[in-house]
């Protein structure tokens, strides 16, 4: 499975179970206090339109964004639209965005084992070197996870990010870190949900969306979109890519 194709997660009692211990083991627990409001916007799989259109409506805004990618991918067309390459990536980090690992081949590392994930992940750090991108920071591909994966990834990167929603608070594991999608019919409403929460409680909230496109599929969003989103998060809290908040915050 790759992410050429949509993916259906697995949904059986025993990936769900796999998924709840990853939850309670492994665990890298934020110690500090979150000096927030905080809002990170992040890319997944990154295609062509994430680099493009994504990148300038941040850029508009004077910010800049975490992309996750996977140089297997590199130029490769998908249902999200055709995905950008290392040649982007390397711009967008000139640019100031942050480039991000998620595995060479758009691994499922909850059910993929410790090697074969040290194998994927070094064949993409290896590929982004190429181009002179150094990756700090991961996030896994489908958001699944198992025990092993974020034994082996937790001595690789400074943070692990999932998929399952909520905000970053004192004690959120940094090997698991949630995520909100701006995605589907309903995504920019709850998107917009999250972020007020976020900027009220003065934490950290984190973003993903995959395609930025007028044609969007379900795992985007259109141009519009994604500019009234970035507009409402920069009036109300400070956004920056995920490597610099955790920095910012002396994390990592
Ligand atoms: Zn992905």
């Amino acid at each position: 499975m790759s992410a050429l194709e949509p993916y259906s997660p697995d949904r059986s009692l025993k990936g769900k179970l796999r998924r709840r211990w990853a939850r309670a083991v492994h665990r890298r627990p934020i110690g500090g206090a979150i000096d927030g409001p905080l809002i990170s916007f992040s890319f997944d799989d990154s295609p062509r339109s994430a680099a493009t259109a994504g990148a300038q409506i941040l850029e508009a805004h004077g910010k800049r964004g975490t992309y996750y990618v996977c140089a297997g991918l590199d130029g490769k067309p998908g249902h999200m639209g055709d995905y950008a390459d290392r040649r982007d990536y390397a711009d967008l980090s000139v640019r100031g965005h942050e480039i991000a690992c998620h595995t060479f081949s758009h691994l499922d590392c909850g059910k993929a084992s410790e090697p074969d994930i040290d194998r994927d992940v070094d064949r993409n750090i290896e590929a982004l070197s190429e181009v002179g991108i150094t990756t700090r920071h991961f996030a896994y591909p489908y958001g699944d996870v198992s025990p092993g994966a974020k034994r082996v990834l937790n001595r690789r990167f400074g943070s692990l990010r999932a998929l399952h929603p909520g905000l970053v608070t004192p004690g959120t594991d940094l090997n698991q870190l949630p995520a909100v999608g701006i995605e589907g019919p309903e995504g920019e409403r709850r998107a917009a949900g999250w972020i007020d929460r976020a900027i009220r409680q003065r934490v950290w909230l984190i973003l993903y969306t995959h395609d930025v496109r007028e044609t969007a599929s379900d795992w985007g969003c259109t141009p519009d979109a994604f500019d009234r989103l970035v507009r409402r998060a920069s009036a109300g809290a400070h956004v920056a890519p995920v490597g610099t908040v955790l920095g910012r915050l002396g994390i990592v």
